[in-house]
């Protein structure tokens, strides 16, 4: 920006020019015009007072000669560039780089330092933060407030007030000055000295325009143009006007705006540091309301990644609990499948059959299971329990541990050995008095077996089992037990390189090449593993989505909270404006603290989540957690989300809101 030029005081093309200029409000159901025909142009360096009794318009039009309000008919000239074609941001551009205000009731911001109040145009304006803070230290000086750099408005009288907004009004240059009732809520003391100001910046080469209903005001003015319900009745030179001082007015002070594309960020980051503080500021303000907005979000985030990981941790126990029954088996049934009736009579599933899938290189280990429900003796006691005859490897394939004595060998089932291993169950009830009874014979029905060892306990996924299991031989079972020749099943353990599909269509490849058709059937407990795997993720979804409800209920708040927000600071949204902020300025600030509040929602929510994880982990009942970091960045990713969504729309009708309106709201 140029600084004002002497020589266009006289001549020249006029810097502001209205022709024809009207404005007219709707009111009821016809429109009140405020403004009828007004031409009027005024030369840069001027110093100009509108008068006008109250209502006369005067306010309205310093309003559209500021660029805050637009005319409803005629045209307005800028410097020669008409306003009806400048969008609002260039209108922005226009307040924040040509244009000062000063308002009656000065317009500060009532949160912010004197300092940081003088310095907001210059960060719209993209100005480096070491050069605002110059600057806006040397014009507080100038004005004699230089000790009161760090009040805010709230702590300084109405005329340090009013010199605090010129100051503003200075920051970027202020080339043209306009000022409605400047001194109107000054005492007349303080009124003397804003009007004393005022002709400094005249005789410093400013444009200034003021408007007054107070004629001992307007006699500052060099040219007075008095306004009577809406139209110019006088416009002329003030004879009392007090005489210029001679020589060549000292240029007003200011430094154009930096361009280049480093410049260009660095302002967009000052905005956004601006717009960041003003969330904060914000939030400061309203803390229990903030609080209680966040809490939804807090509830919802929460909610979301707890049940996540108590899905997590559930799903995990259970597949530990799985593989402790024997990691990846396949069981091999005669039949067509579990139900078919033709099964008890199909025979063909062999001893020969389980010898041939032992040596395949991808199983681990093979069992025949020969099952038979017996009675079970020892000493004077007798139960029923079930006998399995199992092969050596069994033990190997379900996983099983033994807690005394060992397992048999190919040895004995070989010779049909009267061995057998037993539960812990069976040890209990059995043998109530040995606690170690490995050495002593039992009767399996009428066959006496001597026992070789005790089986672990083992909990399951399916609950201890209250079952009495004895283990023997099947060549025993087969051949002593009951006479017969076939198996009840056979029992394979996958390699653990293996795949459990792979394994599985091998070995029914086999086997129906062996048979000669597919009389069998397979049941692989990965199916089991995935089964539950399902459930327990559509159980997780579910739940997820009754959290993700109370996530949207959660957003609808803030979007709530926010409106409020703006309806409240809708002054300060006019005041921002009026120094020249562009609508994306505002939308942001907005936008800000609507994010803000729901990351710091998200945040507090997930250590919510993880506190409750260690709680219940370390209770009784010991609820698996497991958190992931990918939910818990997903709840983040989330909540900002949220912020974005519910506070766009009011942050863009704060956006979208006429300077003029927002200025004029209380
Ligand atoms: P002054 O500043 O000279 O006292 P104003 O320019 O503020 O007068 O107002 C002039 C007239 O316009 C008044 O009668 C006022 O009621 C009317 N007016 C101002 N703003 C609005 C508005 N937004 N809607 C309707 N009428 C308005
Ligand atoms: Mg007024």
């Amino acid at each position: 920006m140029t600084a004002p030029q002497n020589d266009a005081r006289s001549d020249g093309p006029p810097l502001l020019q209205v022709q024809a200029l009207s404005r007219s409000y709707p009111a009821g159901d016809g429109q009140i015009t405020v403004l009828k025909d007004v031409d009027l142009s005024i030369r840069a360096g001027e110093m100009v007072a509108i008068v006008g009794q109250s209502g006369s318009g005067k306010s309205t039009l310093m309003n559209i000669l500021g660029c805050l309000d637009r005319p409803s008919g005629g045209s307005y000239r800028v410097a020669g560039r008409d306003t009806r074609e400048l969008q609002p941001d260039e209108l922005a551009e226009l307040r924040r780089e040509h244009f000062g205000f000063i308002f009656q009731r000065y317009h500060l911001l009532a949160d912010l330092p004197a300092l940081d109040n003088v310095a907001v145009p210059a960060v719209y304006a993209g100005r480096p933060a070491q050069q605002r803070h110059e600057r806006a230290t040397e014009l507080l000086q100038r004005l004699g407030l230089g000790e009161r750099t760090h009040h805010k408005p709230g702590q300084l009288s109405g005329g340090q007030q009013q010199r605090v907004s010129i100051a503003r009004a200075l920051m970027n240059g202020g080339r043209v000055i306009l000022a409605d009732e400047p001194t109107g809520a000054l005492d007349t003391h303080s009124g003397a000295e804003v009007m004393r100001i005022l002709q400094e910046l005249h005789q410093a080469g400013h444009t200034l325009i003021i408007v007054t209903h107070d004629m001992a005001v307007a006699r500052h003015a060099q040219r007075i143009i008095e306004l009577r319900d809406g139209e110019i009745i006088a416009d002329g030179p003030n004879p009392e006007a007090p005489a210029l001082p001679s020589g060549t007015p000292q240029a007003a002070q200011s430094t154009p705006a930096p361009t280049g594309v480093w410049a260009r960020w660095s302002g967009w980051r000052d905005r956004l540091g601006e717009a960041l503080r003003m969330a904060v500021l914000a939030m400061m303000s309203h803390r229990l309301r903030t609080f209680l907005t966040m809490l939804g979000i807090i509830i919802g985030i929460a909610s979301v990644v707890s049940v996540v990981a108590l899905g997590a941790g559930s799903q995990q126990k259970i597949l530990e609990n799985i593989s402790s029954i024997g990691t990846n088996t396949i069981d091999i049934f005669p039949g067509s499948g579990f139900g078919d009736l033709r099964s008890g009579r199909v025979r063909t599933l062999v001893a020969a059959d389980a010898q041939a899938l032992s040596g395949q290189p991808y199983l681990d280990s093979v069992t025949p299971v020969v099952s038979a429900s017996s009675t079970l003796r020892a000493g004077n006691v007798a139960l029923s329990g079930s006998v399995s005859g199992v092969g050596e490897q069994y033990f190997r394939v379900k996983g099983v541990k033994l807690a005394l004595g060992q397992s048999f060998g190919p040895e004995e089932e070989q010779s049909l050995a009267q061995v057998a291993v037993i539960d812990d169950n069976t040890r209990q009830q059995l043998f109530p008095d040995t606690p170690d009874p490995v050495g002593q014979v039992m009767l399996v029905d009428a066959v006496p077996v001597r026992v070789v060892g005790v089986a672990a306990p083992q909990d399951s996924a399916f609950g201890p089992g209250n079952q009495l299991n004895v283990w023997l031989p099947y060549t025993t079972v087969m051949g002593r037990l009951q006479r017969r020749s076939y198996l009840s099943s056979i029992t394979v353990r996958v390699a653990d390189s293996v795949s459990p599909e792979a394994a599985e269509a091998g070995l029914v490849q086999l086997l129906t090449s062996r048979h000669g058709s597919e009389d069998f059937f397979v049941r692989n407990s990965d199916t089991i593993r995935q089964t539950i795997e399902s459930t327990t993720q559509t159980m997780t979804l579910l739940i997820s989505s009754i959290a993700v409800i109370s996530l949207i209920v959660g957003g609808i708040g803030v979007m709530n909270i926010m409106l409020v927000s703006v309806t409240e600071r809708t002054r300060e949204i006019g005041v921002r404006m009026a120094v020249g902020a562009r609508q994306a300025d505002i939308r942001q600030q907005f936008l800000l603290e609507a994010v803000l509040v729901c990351l710091i929602g998200g945040g507090l929510g997930i250590a919510l989540a993880l506190a409750l994880g260690a709680l219940a982990s370390s209770s009784a009942a010991q609820l698996p957690f497991v958190f992931s970091s990918t939910a818990m960045g997903a709840a983040f990713a989330c909540s900002t989300l949220i912020g974005v969504i519910f506070g766009y729309l009011p942050a863009s009708s704060a956006a979208r809101l006429d300077p003029v309106d927002a200025l004029a709201r209380d």
